[in-house]
């Protein structure tokens, strides 16, 4: 119902919308049916013997957990990954009871009986961790479930080899539900390192020290990518489900779920070496014609953005409209020269990231990857979600 409403409100010239939007100075778009077609896409891909679950952690990449995570429960999602105890807990009502939630941090000290009460599963990435659930499920009739990680070589997470042996000479997985063995891949995103495969033999004899072979999860999104050989029982995408690129080296196979768009405030003329700007970054060489858009670094636009990236205007975007001098903290400044004296009403909205302006060239351009983009968009601006049936 929600979906449909909103959807009317988007795709209808409403005033208070479009009020609305202005008012924020930059609006953020996010297509939930492009969402859902990334999911079935990537369930497509690995086959219907492996699961797909989604890592929606540090609020869904910044897209908002509490429409992304529902969005993906109706693709037929049923397997979430949030990174802490916190994450689990506010997510947890906003989905229904047979979505498993992952806590991919694992138990916090002291948390345990908290996390066997709503019902989250914990990821337990050390033989503190799992000697901190073992004892609380000792203790109740309820067998909670949980994830074992094991460390293939990223140091990051997870029981070492050394670790699987003493766990398996105190016998400390009696009396836990473990369902899967998880381990995560540092270099998946580039296919040709030899490192993928340095792990995921690693994990399989890390496995065989196991007493029982259990279900097995290695790839996230980039994993995805690297032949079925990766997929296992479970993955855990996250990246390629809002629109990233999981193969750097080949065209993104996703639809692009974000559309960032900046509202102008004010156009001007100005002449030959007049600068914009902050430190006077960018001076005029020509008669140059400048807007200043309403969104800067402090809605997570990165500062060095200027000089190295652009924005278009929807309806025209082979015009690429450079982004000049220094970021403010609430604008930025755009060289929209090349629009001649084209009238443009304040309130026009310029696309920054999109259809036409792939998250992935502007994290290029800036030196970062689409994840960290995603993760510092703001709180300013007015979010629109796009979802034509629910
Ligand atoms: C974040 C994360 C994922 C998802 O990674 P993407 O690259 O976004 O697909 C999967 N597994 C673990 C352990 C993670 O930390």
């Amino acid at each position: 119902m929600i979906g449909r409403f909103e959807t009317l409100m988007t795709s209808l010239p409403d005033t208070a919308e479009n009020e609305a939007r202005e008012r924020a100075g930059g609006w953020l778009r996010i297509d939930l049916d492009a969402l859902k077609h990334n999911y079935t896409l990537l369930k497509s891909l690995v086959g219907p013997d492996v699961a797909v679950g989604a890592a929606v952690k540090a609020d869904a990449y910044g897209l908002g957990v509490e429409r992304v995570a529902p969005a993906l429960y109706r693709a037929g999602c049923r397997r979430f990954f949030v990174a802490t105890v916190e994450e689990g807990l506010s997510l947890r009502p906003v989905l229904p009871q047979d979505a498993a939630l992952c806590i991919l941090n694992g138990p916090t000290p002291g948390s345990e009986a908290l996390l066997q009460a709503r019902r989250l599963t914990p990821v337990l990435n050390s033989l503190d961790q799992v000697r901190r659930w073992s004892a609380l499920c000792r203790g109740s009739f309820d067998r909670s479930t949980c994830l074992l990680q094991l460390d293939s070589g990223m140091s990051r997470f997870g029981l070492s080899g050394a670790d699987l042996d003493i766990l398996c000479a105190e016998d400390l997985l009696a009396g836990l539900d473990v369902t899967h063995v998880m381990s995560h891949l540092a270099c998946a995103d580039d296919a040709a390192s030899p490192r993928n495969e340095g792990q995921r033999l690693r994990f399989e004899a890390l496995r065989r020290k196991l007493p029982a072979t259990l279900p097995a999860s290695l790839a996230a999104s980039s994993g995805v990518f690297l032949g079925s050989a990766y997929h296992f029982d479970l993955v855990r995408p996250g990246y390629a489900l809002y629109g990233g690129n999981p193969s750097p080296e080949r065209p993104n196979p996703m639809r692009p779920v974000v559309t960032l768009l900046a509202g102008m405030v004010q156009d001007r003329w100005i002449d030959p070496e007049v600068a914009v700007g902050y430190s006077a970054r960018f001076v005029a060489d020509a008669p140059t014609r400048i807007a200043t858009l309403s969104v800067g670094y402090a809605d997570g636009f990165h500062r060095r953005a200027g000089g190295l990236a652009s924005a278009v205007l929807p309806d025209c975007p082979d015009i690429a409209l450079p982004i000049v001098g220094r970021i403010s903290m609430d604008c930025m400044a755009l060289d929209l020269t090349a629009l001649g004296d084209r009238p443009l009403p304040p309130g026009t909205g310029f696309e920054l990231i999109g259809p036409h302006r792939p998250l992935d060239d502007l994290a290029a351009a800036l030196d970062t990857i689409g994840y960290e983009l995603l993760t510092g968009l703001g709180t300013r601006f007015h979010r629109e979600y796009i979802e034509s049936s629910s």
